[in-house]
């Protein structure tokens, strides 16, 4: 499933750079990640990326928008082209 950026938010900008798909902008307060980008990083890496530099956890999994491997594998080619 895509990721979202939760309110604790800092926006300290630390994940936009480390996204592969160029997922994720400044919205109004906090970053925002767009859902039809965001590939949980598959294809490109083991584990997500912002999940991994955020400095306090806001990247989180987004249960309203559930997909499987095989789908963001999908998305990501769909977004290489
Ligand atoms: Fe970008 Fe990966 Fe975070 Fe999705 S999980 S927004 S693809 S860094």
């Amino acid at each position: 499933m895509a990721l979202k950026i939760t309110y604790d938010c800092i926006a300290c900008a630390a994940c936009v750079e480390d996204c592969p798909n160029q997922a994720i902008s400044e919205g109004p307060g906090i970053y925002v990640i767009d859902t039809q980008r965001c590939t949980e990083c598959v294809g490109f890496h083991d584990s997500s990326q912002c999940v991994a530099i955020c400095p306090v956890d806001a990247c989180v999994p987004d249960p309203d928008h559930p997909e499987t491997r095989e789908v963001l594998l999908a998305k990501k080619e769909t977004l290489e082209r």
